[in-house]
């Protein structure tokens, strides 16, 4: 039996996790369950599950989740909660779906308590992602990517030797606003830019995939889970979004991964590792699909990923500040201050005055994103 904690259970990702869970009865078992806020779900969650634990990152709700608990599961608040949870002993698996760069300092807990880490959170192997990968070599813990592209390349890497990767293709679907010119996409309306074509996620990852800056976050993920260069990362759209990434060889040779879409295959991959097991969830059907496409991602349009890839090449802060902006960007717009255009117009503001520190320590780090959401706020208001 594999022990799981589920952070950001109550999430897409974390309902997803439990829906594979459920279908696996004596492979795993779910010591803890974290929310930051849907007290009503995470006790459902909590009455179906019997963890040990279940933490409420919102205090506020902490006497209404007491209340609903099943006996014997324990009620842990905020982030030490969280840290709590991922030094404990008992759990073998961290799958981290909590959104944004809160994430950060629960992965470095799991991290350096040697946990396998199935990592859905983008925002933290950006701000932090060398500090983070050192880390890990250093205690051996394992991350397994539950991103459907880098599961994608991880999946075509297995058993392959790493000197001879030469370069990686990210696939992106482009988007709901695909075609869209510029002056389009200034009237985009929340409701408009919260309905992806082929995903169905959480709020903040369906406006990045909406701006492409989920695939300029996605860039720094490849970076730093294989060990790649930014130009060794070629993003490609592919609308039909079949394939979820390809690798190339030195010999010229592809491998690709392809599988429906539906975030329970690469989640079961992740909870499963280095096992495969059956999946109900149908295949691919060739003779359905007929063709597929690609084609080079408008950086007119969507400026997200340039900007992505000039602070990746940056590097040092400017990656967290990147990250970080687009935070507070992307909250803005979901609160009505800021224009769907207005996304990448701050974050390049933001980006241009910040005075880069190479090779960060942590606090540097913190610094930086903290700075990077005060300078962003001030110009969405
Ligand atoms: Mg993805």
């Amino acid at each position: 039996m594999k022990r799981i904690a589920i952070l950001g259970s109550t999430g897409s990702i974390g309902e997803n996790t439990l829906a594979v869970i459920r279908k696996f009865p004596g492979k795993f078992r779910v010591i803890a369950l974290a929310a930051r806020a849907n007290a009503g779900l995470l006790c459902r969650q909590a009455k179906e599950f019997h963890p040990e634990f279940v933490c409420i990152g919102d205090a506020r709700r902490s006497a209404r989740v007491r209340n609903d608990l099943p006996r014997g599961t324990k009620l842990l608040i905020g982030l030490d909660g969280l840290l709590q949870i991922c030094r404990d002993g008992r759990i073998d698996e961290v799958v981290m779906a909590i959104s944004g760069a809160q994430a950060l300092l629960p992965l470095l807990a799991a991290v350096a308590h040697k946990k396998a880490v199935a990592l859905a959170n983008k925002e933290a192997l950006v701000m932090a992602g060398g500090f983070i990968m050192r880390k890990a070599r250093e205690s051996g813990a394992t991350i397994i990517p539950v991103d459907s592209e880098q599961s994608a390349i991880w999946q075509c890497l297995q058993g392959q030797d790493a000197r001879a990767l030469k370069k990686i293709y990210l696939t992106a679907s482009g988007g709901p606003f695909r075609g869209f010119d510029r002056n389009k996409l200034k009237a985009i309306s929340i409701s408009q830019a919260l309905s992806h074509p082929r995903w169905k996620m959480g709020r903040k990852i369906t406006v990045d995939s909406a701006t492409l800056m989920n695939k300029g976050l996605e860039v720094f993920e490849a970076m730093h889970l294989f060990g790649l260069s930014p130009d060794a990362i070629t993003v490609v759209v592919h609308p039909e979004s079949i394939i979820h990434s390809m690798v190339e060889f030195i010999d010229g040779v592809v491998l690709a991964q392809l599988s429906v879409t539906d975030m329970r295959i690469p989640i079961q991959y992740a909870l499963t590792y280095p096992e495969r097991l059956a999946s109900a969830l149908p295949a691919v059907d060739f003779f359905k699909l007929g063709l597929i496409h690609f084609e080079r991602p408008d950086g007119n349009s969507f400026p997200c990923l340039k900007l992505a890839y000039a602070a990746a090449r940056a590097s040092g802060t400017m990656p967290a500040v990147l990250s970080a902006a687009n935070e507070m960007c992307v909250e803005g717009f979901l609160g009505g201050a800021l224009s769907f255009t207005g996304i990448p117009r701050v974050i390049e503001k933001v980006l241009s005055c910040h005075r880069n520190t190479q090779r960060p320590a942590l606090e540097e780090i913190l610094n930086a994103d903290a700075w990077a959401r005060e300078e962003a706020k001030r110009r969405i208001d």
